[in-house]
C-alpha cells in the first residue's frame, strides 16, 4: 500500500458528492446540541423539535438522492432493523427495489459514527 500520495481525485468527487449528506447531518448535529441547551432554559420548545425533525427529514431525502445518483434509481427506503455496528440503536434502511442496504448512523441518538462521517 503507497500512503504517500494525498487523495485520488475520486476520492475527491466521493466527497463533492457527499457532501450536501454532511452538510444536511451537520444541521441535525447543530439542533440536537439546541435541544440540549434548551434543556437547561426551561426544556425544548415545539420548535425546537420540529427543527430536529426537519433537519432529519433533509438527511433521509438528501441520502436518497445521492443513493439515487449511484444507483441510477431514486431508491425506496423502509426501515427493516436496528444495526449491530454499532450499540446506539441507529438504523438499517433498505431499499425496496434494488435490495440495497444502508446504516443510518445519527449523532442525534448518540452515535459517535453519525458525527464523524466526514471521515
Ligand atoms: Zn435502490
Ligand atoms: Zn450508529
Amino acid at each position: 500500500m503507497n500512503h504517500d500520495q494525498g487523495p485520488s481525485a475520486a476520492d475527491l468527487d466521493a466527497i463533492d458528492v457527499e457532501w450536501p449528506l454532511i452538510a444536511a447531518e451537520l444541521d441535525v448535529l447543530d439542533a440536537a446540541i439546541s435541544l440540549i441547551y434548551a434543556e437547561d432554559h426551561g426544556g425544548p420548545s415545539a420548535m425546537d423539535w420540529r427543527r430536529v425533525r426537519r433537519a432529519e427529514a433533509r438527511v433521509t431525502r438528501t441520502a436518497a438522492e445521492l443513493t439515487a445518483r449511484q444507483h441510477g434509481h431514486v431508491c425506496r427506503l423502509v426501515e427493516v432493523a436496528l444495526t449491530t455496528d454499532c450499540a446506539y440503536g441507529c438504523k438499517v434502511l433498505r431499499c425496496r427495489d434494488c435490495g440495497g442496504e444502508q446504516v443510518s448512523h445519527r449523532a442525534v441518538y448518540g452515535c459517535p459514527v453519525g458525527s464523524s462521517r466526514a471521515a
